[in-house]
Order: structure tokens, then C-alpha cells, then sequence
């Protein structure tokens, strides 16, 4: 596929578009009717060690010298360009990852305001002075860590890319991004984009490919200083044990199993579109998707029923009809949320979408599912299904919510609905999360806020002026002149 002028099957390494070192290439999928959208390049071990030399050779040249406020300008122009290319990105994303355009509009949206964010946040993070003893002067410079490396999933491409290299790159690192093998061409037009907008060579370099080939030879790198992940827990594992091979800090965004908290005094009204919203962006594949909503017994049966009014709504069908759900991101994909619905066979099912009956059959749909009466230890209630698919759960009073809020082993997002100002700040303290929201829901919104988790959700944090620290490390000068 031609994408703005160059071809989609090869890598961009040094600021040059190349087929990978073996030549192979990969298909990918339009997951909304099957059929092949284009072929990427089946990156290797070899062209990633490519990648980090290019990346090493900026480091010392033109990028490597780049002040702050230069740097901050480059990602400034890169997200007016992107905001200048929306429909192309948008469609792009729409095809390939197989959400609706709405979405994918507002995913280049907030690529732009990571680039704008961080082109305005790269010359205002700086150290300190610290008092120390008699005829010393003692500073702190922060310094990139070099070459950080980049492992992206599929569900928002171009916003985790904007998030971590967005960051990575404001505080002068130079990147190796190895997108995800379902879903990798918003990736690769970041990055064209990225050299037109000035961005030196070899400061972002795109290897797509297999994960367990260009992904852990990325991960295990012993010439990368540090790694941002987001993907699934046991990648995350192997993602970490490679990394500590070589001593180096990683951050870990594993998903969730975020709970959303409606207490009797709550707005019903207006957490409605949130409740339901939250569960069903982008078909439920969010890492911070609401599956969980945890509702007090005398407002338990009007919530179902509103809810199950909207859920009964919800139409699935092609990312480019654009309607309130695309299909999943694949057949395999679609196969492990039909593996769980198959689980909750036992469940009582509130309500259910429809997937639109001239939906093309090779798709990958799925029609939403939300259960009610759910026990919190159903396998339903504890796993990450990242698919159309939430439960309700009943509970009697605060104690026994936060109880069953904490009662999974993730801690990523969790949002509580009350008019209650004190119980809003016990809970905000109680719930085991990376995020509270308090009478509303972020589902991966939020540039500015720091973002991460706790427990199987990872460590570690990205947005927001946090990620700065993050993408660098600390020295601290101690000058001894009497
Ligand atoms: P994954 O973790 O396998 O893939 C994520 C990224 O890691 C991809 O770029 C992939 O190529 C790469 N990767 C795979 N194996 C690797 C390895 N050994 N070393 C280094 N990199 C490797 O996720 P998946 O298989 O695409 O999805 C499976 C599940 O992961 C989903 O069902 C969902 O629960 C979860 N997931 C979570 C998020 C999130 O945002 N937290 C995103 C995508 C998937």
C-alpha cells in the first residue's frame, strides 16, 4: 500500500524507507470484512540492531545536540502536520484496527495534542540546587537515557505512540518503535510525517514485524536504555525479564479490569452515557476500559434498566459506516471474547447489541453482552476480556464496594458516582488504581494526566508531565570550591 509516498512493506531506519533485512513481509488484515488491507514488513533482529545504531548515531550528531526549545519545535510542527493529515490517519486507523471513524478522529486528535503538549512541555523541566555543605554547590541535570525502545499493541496505535515517544522524544531520547503486527499503519505515516516536520534522522525509527522476533530482540536489546510496553500481561513478563537482562527501567501497561462505583445518591442520568461508553470504546479493547460497574442495591434495578435501554441500542458493523461498534481487531481476537461469553453461559444476560445483518461474514464482529446479578468472583468479573462485554455487580454498602472494587489482582482506572464530597475523598484514597475519577470516566483520555497502574495493570507512569521523569534520568553535580 502506498502511504504518502512511500510503500508500507518496509521499515524506516535512519531516516530511509528499506525493505527489512530479510525481505519477507507481513499481511495485514481489514478486520471489517477480512480482506488483506496491505503488507508490512517482517522486521527482524537484525534490522532492530540497525534501528539502534541509527538511533545511537543521531544521539551523537544533529538530534543529539538539539536544544530543548528546538526539540519542543520539531514535535510542534509534527502535530500540526498530523492534525493537517486527520482524515488520511483517521481512515487509516479505521481500516486497519477496524474502529469507527469517530474514533479514529478523535485518536488523531489526541496524537496531536501529545505532540503539542510535549513540544510545549520539552524546555520547562528542569533540576534543582541543593543546599549541601560549606563551599559546595550541588545541581541536578536530567538527561535522556539514549536509545528507548517502543513496543505498541494494536487497540490505539497512534495513541500510545503519542504518549511514550511523544515524551521520549521531548526530553531528547532517540526511539525505536516496533509497532504491533495486527495493526501498524498510522505508525509508519507517523513517522514520515515526523521526517517531514524536521524530525533528524535516526531519531524515530519503525521496525514493524513479529512480536516474539523484532519485538523481543527490541525488549533485549543491550544497546536500549529503556523500555515502554503496553500489551498483555505475559508479554509484559517476558518484556521485563528481557530488560533486566540488561539493568534497564521499563514501564508496563497491562489493562485492567477498572471498576466504575454507583452509590445511591449518585446522578444516574449523568453517569449513564459514561457507564456504558467506557465499557464499549473501540468494541471494549481498552486498556482502561470500564467492564466492571459495581452498583448499590436501591438504585441497583433503575441502573440496570437504563442501562440495558442504551446497551440494546448498540449496532456493530463496519469501521467505515461508523456506528457505535467495529468489529474486534481480529478472528482471533473475536474467538477469545467468544471463549469467555462462552464462560458466562451461566450469567443472566441484561441486554445485547446487534451486530448489523449485512455485516460482511469474514469480519470480526461481535455483539455487545452486559450481564447483571454478577458474582465479583466470576471468571468474567476478574479477567480481562478486551471486548464488548460488561457485568454488573450488586453491593449492600461502601465497605463491601471498595472491597470487591480492590478484589482483582489489576489496579489501572476506577471512577466513583456520588454527591457524597466525603465518601468521594475516602474512596478516591481506598480504591487500588493508577486513576480516580470522581463522577465521570477517562477511558484513555487525559493527555495531561499521568496514566498507569498497579498490581497486573504494570508500573510505572506515561502522560502528562510525569512521563518527563520517566524518559530521563537524574545526575546529580556536586562542586566542591571552597
Ligand atoms: P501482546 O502483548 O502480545 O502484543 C503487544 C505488543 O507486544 C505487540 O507489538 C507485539 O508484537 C509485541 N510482542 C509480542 N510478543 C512479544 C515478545 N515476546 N517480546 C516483545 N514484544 C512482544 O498482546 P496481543 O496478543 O496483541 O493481545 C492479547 C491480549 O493483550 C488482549 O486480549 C488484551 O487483553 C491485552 N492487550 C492489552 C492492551 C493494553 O492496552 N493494555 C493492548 C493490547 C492487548
Amino acid at each position: 500500500m502506498d502511504i504518502l509516498g512511500f510503500d508500507s512493506s518496509r521499515c524506516f531506519i535512519g531516516g530511509v524507507w528499506a525493505a527489512c533485512d530479510t525481505g519477507e513481509v507481513l499481511a495485514l488484515r481489514n478486520p471489517s470484512d477480512g480482506s488483506i488491507l496491505a503488507e508490512i514488513a517482517k522486521g527482524s533482529a537484525a534490522d532492530i540492531d540497525r534501528a539502534v545504531a541509527a538511533a545511537e548515531s543521531a544521539l551523537s550528531s544533529e538530534w543529539g545536540r538539539a536544544t530543548a526549545a528546538e526539540r519542543g519545535r520539531v514535535l510542534a510542527r509534527l502535530g500540526q502536520l498530523v492534525l493537517e493529515h486527520q482524515e488520511l490517519l483517521a481512515e487509516l486507523e479505521a481500516r486497519d484496527v477496524g474502529k469507527p471513524l469517530t474514533q479514529a478522529r478523535a485518536d488523531v486528535v489526541a496524537l496531536a495534542r501529545y505532540m503539542e503538549f510535549y513540544a510545549g512541555a520539552a524546555d520547562k523541566l528542569h533540576g534543582a540546587t541543593i543546599p549541601y555543605l560549606d563551599g559546595y554547590t550541588v545541581y541536578t541535570l536530567r538527561e535522556p537515557h539514549g536509545v528507548t525502545g517502543h513496543i505498541v499493541p494494536w487497540n490505539y496505535p497512534m495513541q500510545i505512540i503519542g504518549r511514550s515517544v511523544g515524551a521520549a522524544l521531548a526530553m531528547g531520547n532517540a526511539c525505536v518503535l516496533k509497532p504491533a503486527e495486527e495493526a501498524c499503519l498510522t505508525a509508519l505515516a507517523f513517522a514520515e510525517l515526523a521526517s517531514q516536520a524536521g524530525l533528524p534522522a535516526g531519531a524515530l525509527n519503525v521496525v514493524p514485524g513479529l512480536g516474539a522476533e523484532a519485538g523481543a530482540a527490541l525488549a533485549g536489546h543491550p544497546r536500549v536504555k529503556h523500555v515502554s510496553f503496553t500489551g498483555s500481561v505475559g508479554t509484559g513478563r517476558l518484556v521485563q525479564k528481557a530488560a533486566g537482562e540488561n539493568v534497564v527501567p521499563v514501564t508496563l501497561e497491562l489493562g485492567g479490569k477498572s471498576p466504575q462505583l454507583v452509590f445511591d445518591d449518585a446522578d444516574i442520568e449523568a453517569a449513564l452515557t459514561f457507564l456504558v461508553n467506557a465499557g464499549v470504546q473501540n468494541a471494549g479493547q481498552t486498556c482502561s476500559a470500564s467492564s466492571r460497574i459495581l452498583v448499590q442495591r436501591g438504585v441497583y434495578d433503575q441502573t440496570v434498566a437504563c442501562m440495558s435501554e442504551r446497551f440494546n441500542t448498540l449496532r456493530a458493523g463496519p469501521a467505515m459506516d461508523d456506528l457505535e461498534l467495529g468489529p474486534l481487531v481480529s478472528l482471533r481476537q473475536r474467538q477469545i471474547v467468544e471463549g469467555y461469553l462462552a464462560k458466562g453461559a451461566d450469567l443472566d444476560v441484561a441486554a445485547r447489541g446487534q451486530v448489523v445483518p449485512d455485516a460482511p461474514e469474514d469480519g470480526a464482529y461481535v455483539a455487545p453482552v452486559l450481564f447483571a446479578g454478577v458474582s465479583p468472583d466470576h471468571i468474567l468479573a476478574q479477567e480481562e476480556i478486551f471486548g464488548p462485554v460488561q457485568v454488573i455487580i450488586p453491593f449492600d454498602d461502601e465497605a463491601e464496594a471498595i472491597a470487591i472494587a480492590n478484589g482483582t489482582e489489576y489496579g489501572l482506572v476506577a471512577s466513583v458516582w456520588t454527591r457524597d464530597g466525603a465518601r468521594q475523598m475516602r474512596l478516591a484514597k481506598a480504591l487500588r488504581a493508577g486513576q480516580v475519577f470522581l463522577n465521570n470516566y477517562g477511558a484513555g483520555g487525559g493527555v495531561e494526566l499521568p496514566f498507569g497502574g498497579t498490581g497486573l495493570s504494570g508500573h510505572g507512569r506515561e502522560k502528562g508531565f510525569e512521563a518527563l521523569y520517566a524518559f530521563s534520568s537524574l545526575k546529580t553535580v556536586a562542586a566542591k570550591h571552597g
